[in-house]
């Protein structure tokens, strides 16, 4: 680490002078000035006002004891007893052997004799107490990632900013780099394992800021964070960098994402640079073909946009902009296809956007829990929309609504629901809830808890997007469902892939090896329909019967088709 700090190329380190003679200011500066950044101060009162303002780039104070004003004894004590000039180290000046003992004591990392007829001593000094206070944080074990050695990131966040204010401006790039699903890794091949293909990551990057001369921390699980000089050909590099890390970590195909945001001399600041590159690297996510993205200007404005879309959401809520519409499925078990219930799905339409599609939403919500406002207004509309139609039209149509990941660790998730039911005159099974396959392999023990206590309260629970979670087998047969929905992207191809209809011939034995009825969604055409039932699935929803409709379209159905429900 040592070396690393050497390296730092164009690294100026900055020194207060602090002592009521010019003279002597002049020579200790002339000394020290071809190494280092020189600054003066000419008493305590000024010396302070000069560290608290710049205590995130000075690496030493050099300090006389006999002052006017405030003493270098004083200054010494306020800096030791304040918690974030206290990493400052002091050399005091001083031409009595006595005072040396005294300064110790008040916490001086060394002492230099007046007068200073060795320069060289003196620069050895200087250099000595700047190394050991470095040396000192950045050996804190608290400072380091365990695991990893790298930094952890409050530490990295301190030194890069300590780092972009002593250069001033020196351009420096961020980059993000994540392991593809390495929640799927820890699953498979046990804790350990991942563990192992953390270190040997960190290592890597290690290398990496080693020859690069930058630093890098281990963000949180499996994220890390580099931030590096400036690179004009970092893009040409990073195929070949991400080829050598994938390359030592390549015994079971575990590969690394990176987003990038390069330096283009905007004046960022560190926490925002890096905002830029997770946004690049969020991008990836799920993507194989794709290792690395740059953000760019398209980036940024899908992030402005997403930004005004999160700003939006409350009034949006408050002026019922969100839109529920409904689309039909069919049981098509029998002779003819009969409507059996619907599911709700929002739309937002947004007063300057106009119609916005949920795809462009939901995930934005997810990620700041706002998705459970929406939800919570979702299943009260439909649950309104099942009454209303119920007392309308005679007919109770069931409606899924979609619970979120996030819904699912609400403690309060089953009584909400009750109440919604409940102040709907409707019965809990009125309600179906569509849980994503990918909310059961995450926490998978918490998240069968809440659905059995669901279903405990009459909740049916249909697993969505099934195919796309990575469930295992064994995980499947405790499962507490009511209905396996396929994910439609199986669907899409099963009248021209041979694979694909085998896949969801397979999907539905392991449906009827569960004892509960398959959902195909996403069906869009005829063929689909009649292999589909062939194959032995249940319920139809897709284009093919209709799209997704707002509440007074969907009612046309109940009048034509009405003998069918
Ligand atoms: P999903 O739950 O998988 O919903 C099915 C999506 O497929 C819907 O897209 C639907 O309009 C579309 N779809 C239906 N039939 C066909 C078809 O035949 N062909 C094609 N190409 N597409 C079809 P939509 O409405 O854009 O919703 C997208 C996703 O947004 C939903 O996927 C769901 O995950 C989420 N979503 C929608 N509404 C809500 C909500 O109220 N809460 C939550 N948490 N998520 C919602
Ligand atoms: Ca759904």
């Amino acid at each position: 680490m040592k070396e690393l700090l050497e390296r730092k190329q164009g690294l100026h380190r900055t020194i207060l002078i602090v002592d009521d003679e010019y003279i002597e200011r002049a020579m200790l500066g002339a000394m020290l000035s071809d190494s280092y950044t020189v600054i003066y101060a000419e008493n305590g009162i000024k010396a302070l006002d000069v560290i608290k303002r710049e205590k995130q780039m000075l690496s030493l104070v050099i300090l006389d004891l006999h002052m006017p004003l405030l003493d270098g004894y004083g200054l010494l004590e306020i800096m030791r007893s304040d918690g974030e000039l206290r990493r400052i180290p002091v050399i005091v000046l001083t031409s009595e052997t006595e005072a040396e003992v005294k300064s110790l004591r008040l916490g001086a990392t060394d002492f230099i004799m007046k007068p200073y007829n060795m320069p060289d001593v003196v620069k050895a000094r200087v250099n000595h107490a700047i190394e050991l206070a470095e040396d000192s944080i950045i050996i804190h074990e608290t400072e380091r990632d365990a695991l990893t050695g790298l930094f952890n990131k409050e530490f990295f966040f301190e030194y890069g900013k300590r780092l972009d204010h002593q250069n001033d401006g020196m351009p420096m790039d961020a980059l993000v780099l994540d392991v593809n699903r390495f929640h799927i890794v820890n699953e498979l091949y046990g804790r350990q394992y991942g563990d192992h293909i953390l270190k040997r990551l960190g290592n890597s990057i290690h290398d990496l800021v080693q020859y690069t001369g930058g630093l890098a921390c281990r963000f949180n699980n499996n994220c890390f964070y580099i931030y590096l000089p400036h690179d004009d050909d970092l893009l040409q590099k990073l195929p070949g960098y991400i080829r050598d890390i994938n390359e030592y970590l390549d015994d079971r195909k575990i590969t690394v994402r990176i987003g990038v945001y390069s330096d283009d001399g905007s004046g960022l600041d560190m926490d925002h640079r890096f905002d830029r590159a997770r946004l690049a690297c969020r991008k990836l996510r799920d993507t194989y073909s794709t290792r690395f993205v740059l953000y760019n200007a398209e980036l940024h404005n899908k992030e402005l946009h997403a930004e005004r879309l999160i700003n939006d959401m409350d009034m949006a809520l408050s002026e019922k902009q969100f839109k529920v519409y409904y689309q039909p499925k069919y049981d098509i078990t029998g002779e003819k296809p009969v409507m059996r219930s619907a599911e709700a799905l929002v739309r937002w339409v947004h007063p300057e956007f106009g119609m916005i599609s949920p795809g462009e939403f939901i995930s934005l919500f997810e990620n700041n829990g706002l998705i459970q406002l929406l939800d919570r207004y979702v299943w009260n509309e439909a649950a309104q929309q099942i009454r209303e139609w119920k007392d309308s039209y005679g007919i109770l149509l069931p409606v899924s609504v979609n619970v979120s990941r996030v819904d699912i660790f609400d403690p309060e998730l089953g009584d909400l629901l009750c109440d919604i039911a409940e102040r709907n005159g409707l019965l809990p099974e009125a309600l179906l809830l569509e849980i994503t396959e990918s909310a059961y392999t995450n926490n998978s023990q918490q998240i069968i808890d809440t659905i059995s206590s669901l279903r405990g309260r009459g909740f049916r629970i249909e697993m969505d997007d099934f195919g796309c979670g990575y469930s295992s087998l064994n995980m499947l047969t405790s499962l507490p469902i009511d209905a396996l929905k396929l994910d439609m992207n199986f669907i899409r191809n099963i009248c021209t892939d041979k694979k694909a209809y085998r896949l969801v011939g397979i999907m539905i034995e392991i449906a009827r090896l569960l004892e509960v009825p398959v959902i195909a969604e996403g069906v869009e055409s005829k063929e689909q329909m009649e292999l589909l039932r062939e194959l032995g699935c249940d319920i139809i929803q897709g284009y093919y019967f209709s799209r997704p409709l707002p509440p007074e379209e969907f009612e046309k159905l109940f009048t034509a088709e009405g003998e069918k429900i």
